[in-house]
C-alpha cells in the first residue's frame, strides 16, 4: 500500500523539512515546525506523488486514498475535540496547495471549509459570536465559490459592496451578523444561478471538491507559464494540505499576519512584517484594510503595532523568529494567526529577497557564526547579482515627482507606461522599455511583469503579489501608490491633477517608492560593502580564472573594477568599424593589389597599436587575448552611394568598379565563408599588421607601466593543423622582427579558438602548434548543431517551449552535445600538451550553469562580458564548492 497521506501537529508528525519533494514546501515545513515544538494547528498533507498518480491515471484517485484521508481527518478531530460536519461542534479546515517550490498560479487557499447552513449555527453557539460565525461562512462561500466552483469573484464583491451601501458602513468589519446572514443568502442564490446547481452543503463533498481543485490547478495555464519561466518540470506535482482552522477573525484579541525574520529589501536584521486585527487569511495582502506594522519602532503616527495591540502574542512571535532562524539558518517568511491572544504558526519558508538583501543576510549570518563563509558563498544566486549592477537614480538629476507608493523592490527603471501584461510583453519584445502599471497584479500578470523594466501598482502593501514577485524577479517595483489613480478604460494614470497616458515615459525608484513623470538620469552602482566581502570569500574558494571579453578601454576598465583577471577575448574587428577608420579599412579591402593593401594597412597600424596599448596598459600584469580579424571582409563594404564614392576617390577607381568589387566579395553563406584564419592565409599582410600592432603595443605598455602584459595572440576559425602552422609562423616572424627593432622582447603565446567540429576532432594535432585553446562556444554551438544563430529565432523558442531542448543552447551550453565536443577537444589537447592552457569565451562564459560545466572539465578560465564578471566569480566559486547546475530543486 502506498502512503499518500502524512499527518502533522498534535503529536503526529510524519513529515520533516527534508521531505519537501514528497510533501511540498508548505507541508514539509508545517511538519518540521510542529516537530520543533512550535504551535501548528494539526492537519495532514496529501503527497505530490498522489498528484502524479492522479494525472498518470486519467485524473482518477487511487482506491486507498479515501480511507487514508478519513483516518488522518480522524486524528485532527481527536486532537482538537471537534468533528467534521458535526452540527454542534464542527471542525473546520483549510485546504491549501503547496508544491516543492512556492509557485504562483496554484489554487488559492480555501478557509473555513466544513461550514453549511447547519454547522454555522453550531459555530455560532460554540463561539457565542454570531458575527464571527456568519463572517466565516460568507468567507467560505466566497472562497470556495470563486476558487473551486469558478464563479467570478467580482460577483461576490458586488454583493458585499451593496450590503455596505445599504448599511451605510465603509469597513467590512462594521457589518452586523444579520448583514452577513443576508449576504450569505444572496451568495447562495447567486452561486446557484451561476453554476446551475446549489452550493454544496455536504462537508465531505466540499473537501473532495477543494482537493480536486488543487490538483486541477497544477495544470492550469498560469501554473504552466510560471513553470516554464522557472524551469520547473510538470512531473514534480503539487501536494495538498488540509489543516484545522484557527481564527483571526473572532474579535479584537485576534489577528492574522505575515512577516520576514529580516528585511527582505535591504537584508537588515530587524523583524519585518504586517498584521491586521480581527481578520482572516490573506486580508493582509488583499489591500482591503491597511495592514499595521509588527514592531513599535516601525509604526508611524496613527498606526498601532502588534507589539502594542497584542503584546503577549507579539512576544511569542519574537521568540518564534529566533527559533526559526536558528533552526533553518536562513531568513524565513512566516504566516501566522492569533486566536484569542494565542499565536499559531501557519507557514514558514525561506524568504524571497532582493540581491542586496541576499548578500547582506549571507554576510551577516556568516559573521554571526550561524553559517560558515563557504555556505554564505553558496547562498547567493549568482544570476541575481545582476540586480545589484542595476543603475539607481542620479541624486543630482532633475526630476518631476508624479506620485509616491511603497518602496517594494529596489532599483530604478524608466519606460513607457503600459496598462496590461500582454501589451507589456508585446512592446518589450519589440525592444521598448516598458513600465507595467496596474491597480494590483495577480498571477495572470507574471509574463507582463517579466517583460517590464519596472512595476507600479496603486493597491497592496509590501507583501502584495506585485511586491513579492518583483523582488523575486529583480524588477524595481513601487506598490500601493494610493494617491495615483489608474483608469484602464482611458489608459491613463493620474495624480494631483496631472495625467500620464499610455505610451508616455515614467520613472520608478523602487528604493524610495517615488514615481516620476518622464525619464530621470541614472548612475552606476557601487561595488563595496557586503558585495566586496562576499566576492572576496568567493575568490578564496574558486579555482577557475575569470577574464573578460573587451575591446574598448571603457569595457576593460569596468571589467577590471569588477575583478576580471585579464582579457579572454578582444575582437579586433570592432576596432575597424570606428568612423575615422572604416574608410581606410575599405581602401584595404578594395585594393586590387598587394601594394594597395599594404598602403592602407600602414595607415591602420597606428590605430591598432594605440588600441592595444590602451588594453595592455589597463590590464598591466595580466594576460590579454587578442583575436586576429575574424569576420568576412564584406561586412566592412560600402553600401550607400556616398560610401562607394568615398572609396572610389581614395583608391582612384571609378564608382562602378567599386560596386563590382563589392558584389564580388559578397558571399552566399558568410558564416561559413571567407573569414577567420582563411583571411589570414589569403591576405597574410592583414594578420602581419595586427601582430605588429600587438607586439609594438605590448612593448610600449610594458615600458610605460613597468609591468609587461602577456599578449596571447589568438587565431580564429582553425580547422586544420596546417592552418595554424602557417599563421603562427607569420606571427612568430613579426614578433622576432619587432623584438629586434625595439631591442626588447616579451613573453607571448599563440593559440587558437576551438570553434569548428573538425578542430575538435584533430585537437591533438592542433595542440602541437598551439600554446592555448579558447573555446568559442557561440560558433561551436552553431556548427555542432548546424544552425545559424541569426535564423534560430524562428524555431528555437518553440523547441524550448516543447521541451525538445531544455534551454536555449546559445544561453546555456548544451552539455550533452556541444559540451561533449569541448570535453573531447580538451582531452585531446591535454594528451598532446599536458599543461595546455584552456578557457572559454562567448556568451556561455557568464552563464552559471555553463561555468559549472567548465569547472567540471577542468578548464583554466572563463571569459565573459564586463557586467557578468561578478556573476562569473561567484558562479565559479559555487562550482568549486560543488553546487550543481539545477537551482530550482
Ligand atoms: P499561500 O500559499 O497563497 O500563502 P496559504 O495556504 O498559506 O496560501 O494560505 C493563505 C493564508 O490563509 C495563510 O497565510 C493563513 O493566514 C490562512 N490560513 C491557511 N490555513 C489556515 C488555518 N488552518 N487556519 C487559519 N488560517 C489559515
Ligand atoms: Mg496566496
Ligand atoms: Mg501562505
Amino acid at each position: 500500500m502506498t502512503k499518500w497521506v502524512y499527518s502533522f501537529g498534535a503529536g503526529h508528525n510524519e513529515g520533516r523539512a527534508d521531505m519537501r519533494n514528497l510533501l511540498g514546501g508548505k507541508g514539509a515545513n508545517l511538519a518540521e515546525m510542529a516537530t520543533i515544538g512550535l504551535p501548528v494547528p494539526p492537519g495532514f498533507t496529501i503527497t505530490t506523488e498522489l498528484c502524479t498518480a492522479y494525472y498518470d491515471n486519467d485524473r482518477r484517485y487511487p482506491d486507498d486514498l479515501d480511507a487514508q484521508v478519513r483516518a488522518s481527518l480522524g486524528l485532527i478531530e481527536e486532537a482538537v475535540g471537534l468533528r467534521f460536519g458535526d452540527a454542534a461542534k464542527p471542525l473546520l479546515v483549510s485546504v491549501r496547495s503547496g508544491a516543492r517550490v512556492s509557485m504562483p498560479g496554484m489554487m488559492d487557499t480555501v478557509l473555513n471549509l466544513g461550514l453549511n447552513d447547519e454547522t454555522v449555527r453550531g459555530l455560532e453557539a460554540a463561539s457565542g459570536d454570531a458575527r464571527f460565525a456568519w463572517d466565516s461562512y460568507r468567507r467560505f462561500i466566497q472562497m470556495y465559490g470563486s476558487v473551486v466552483l469558478g464563479v467570478d469573484h467580482h460577483r461576490f464583491e458586488e454583493i458585499i459592496e451593496n450590503a455596505k451601501l445599504d448599511a451605510g458602513v465603509i469597513e467590512d468589519t462594521a457589518l452586523s451578523p444579520q448583514h452577513w446572514q443576508a449576504v450569505v443568502a444572496e451568495y447562495k442564490v447567486m452561486v446557484e444561478q451561476e453554476r446551475g446547481a446549489p452550493f454544496p452543503m455536504d462537508p465531505h463533498e466540499q473537501l473532495w471538491g477543494a482537493i480536486g481543485a488543487v490538483f486541477g490547478s497544477w495544470m492550469n495555464p498560469r501554473a504552466n507559464t510560471y513553470r516554464r519561466l522557472h524551469d520547473i518540470p510538470a512531473t514534480w506535482g503539487t501536494a495538498v494540505n488540509v489543516q484545522a482552522m484557527v481564527f483571526g477573525n473572532m474579535g479584537a484579541d485576534c489577528a492574522t499576519g505575515v512577516c520576514f525574520t529580516r528585511d527582505p529589501s535591504t537584508g537588515e536584521n530587524t523583524f519585518y512584517g504586517e498584521f491586521l486585527v480581527n481578520a482572516q487569511g490573506e486580508d493582509v495582502v488583499a489591500g482591503i484594510r491597511t495592514p499595521q506594522p509588527l514592531s513599535r519602532l516601525r509604526a508611524h503616527p496613527g498606526e498601532v503595532s502588534m507589539e502594542e495591540a497584542l503584546p503577549s502574542a507579539y512576544a511569542d512571535l519574537v521568540a518564534v523568529r529566533e527559533t526559526l532562524e536558528h533552526h533553518y539558518l536562513d531568513m524565513q517568511d512566516i504566516e501566522f494567526t492569533v486566536q484569542q491572544n494565542k499565536l499559531y504558526m501557519l507557514q514558514t519558508r525561506s524568504g524571497k529577497r532582493t540581491a542586496a538583501a541576499s548578500l547582506r543576510i549571507a554576510v551577516e549570518m556568516a559573521e554571526a557564526g550561524l553559517i560558515d563563509r563557504r555556505e554564505a558563498v553558496k547562498r547567493v544566486n549568482p544570476a541575481s547579482l545582476d540586480q545589484l549592477l542595476h543603475p539607481t537614480l542620479d541624486p543630482k538629476a532633475p526630476r518631476t515627482v508624479f506620485g509616491k507608493g511603497l518602496p517594494a523592490s529596489p532599483g530604478a527603471a524608466s519606460g513607457v507606461a503600459v496598462f496590461n501584461s500582454d501589451e507589456a510583453e508585446m512592446r518589450s519584445a519589440k525592444g521598448e522599455a516598458v513600465v507595467l502599471v496596474r491597480i494590483e497584479t495577480s498571477p495572470e500578470d507574471i509574463h507582463g511583469m517579466h517583460a517590464a523594466r519596472g512595476i507600479l501598482t496603486t493597491r497592496g502593501g509590501m507583501t502584495s503579489h506585485a511586491a513579492v514577485v518583483a523582488r523575486g524577479m529583480g524588477r524595481p517595483c513601487v506598490a500601493g501608490a494610493g494617491g495615483i489613480s489608474v483608469d484602464y478604460g482611458a489608459q491613463t494614470l493620474s495624480a494631483g491633477g496631472k495625467t500620464i497616458r499610455a505610451g508616455e515615459t515614467i520613472t520608478l525608484d523602487g528604493a524610495t517608492g517615488e514615481v516620476f513623470s518622464g525619464a530621470v538620469a541614472m548612475i552606476e552602482p557601487s561595488m563595496s560593502g557586503d558585495f566586496a566581502t562576499l566576492m572576496g570569500w568567493a575568490d578564496q574558494v574558486r579555482r577557475l580564472g575569470i577574464r573578460t571579453n573587451a575591446e574598448t578601454p571603457l569595457d576593460a576598465e569596468t571589467a577590471r573594477k569588477f575583478g576580471a583577471e585579464g582579457i579572454g577575448l578582444s575582437r579586433t574587428e570592432h576596432m575597424f568599424f570606428a568612423p575615422e577608420r572604416i574608410g581606410v579599412v575599405r581602401q584595404m579591402i578594395m585594393a586590387d593589389d598587394l601594394a594597395g593593401r599594404r598602403a592602407a594597412l600602414d595607415k591602420l597600424l597606428p590605430f591598432q597599436r594605440a588600441d592595444f596599448t590602451d588594453l595592455f596598459r589597463i590590464m598591466h600584469g595580466l594576460p590579454v587575448t587578442i583575436r586576429l580579424l575574424d569576420p568576412p571582409l564584406h561586412e566592412f563594404l560600402p553600401h550607400q552611394d556616398s560610401e562607394l564614392a568615398e572609396v572610389a576617390a581614395a583608391t582612384g577607381q571609378d564608382i562602378e568598379q567599386v560596386r563590382r568589387r563589392a558584389a564580388e566579395l559578397s558571399e552566399a553563406n558568410p558564416m561559413l565563408g571567407h573569414r577567420g584564419c582563411r583571411l589570414g592565409i589569403t591576405y597574410p599582410e592583414i594578420y602581419e599588421m595586427q601582430a605588429r600592432a600587438i607586439f609594438e603595443g605590448a612593448i610600449a605598455a610594458a615600458r610605460e607601466t613597468g609591468e609587461a602584459p602577456v599578449p596571447e595572440v589568438m587565431i580564429p576559425l582553425i580547422s586544420t593543423r596546417r592552418e595554424l602552422e602557417i599563421t603562427r609562423a607569420q606571427v612568430d616572424k613579426v614578433a622576432a622582427d619587432v623584438f629586434r627593432e625595439q631591442g626588447q622582447s616579451i613573453e607571448y603565446l599563440v593559440g587558437t579558438m576551438i570553434e569548428l567540429p573538425r578542430a575538435v576532432l584533430v585537437a591533438d594535432k592542433i595542440a602541437e602548434i598551439a600554446d592555448f585553446f579558447s573555446f568559442g562556444t557561440n560558433d561551436l554551438t552553431q556548427t555542432v548543431f548546424g544552425l545559424s544563430r541569426d535564423d534560430a529565432g524562428r524555431f528555437l523558442p518553440a523547441y524550448v517551449e516543447a521541451g525538445i531542448l531544455p534551454k536555449d543552447p546559445f544561453v546555456s551550453i548544451d552539455v550533452e552535445g556541444v559540451g561533449a565536443m569541448v570535453r573531447m577537444a580538451a582531452d585531446k589537447g591535454r594528451a598532446t600538451k599536458n599543461a595546455l592552457k584552456m578557457g572559454i569565451c562567448g556568451e556561455h562564459g557568464g552563464d552559471p550553469a555553463s561555468i559549472a560545466f567548465c569547472e567540471e572539465i577542468g578548464l583554466d578560465y572563463v571569459s565573459c562580458s564586463p557586467y557578468r564578471v561578478p556573476v562569473a566569480r561567484l558562479a565559479a566559486a559555487q562550482a568549486a564548492l560543488g553546487v550543481g547546475v539545477d537551482r530550482t530543486a
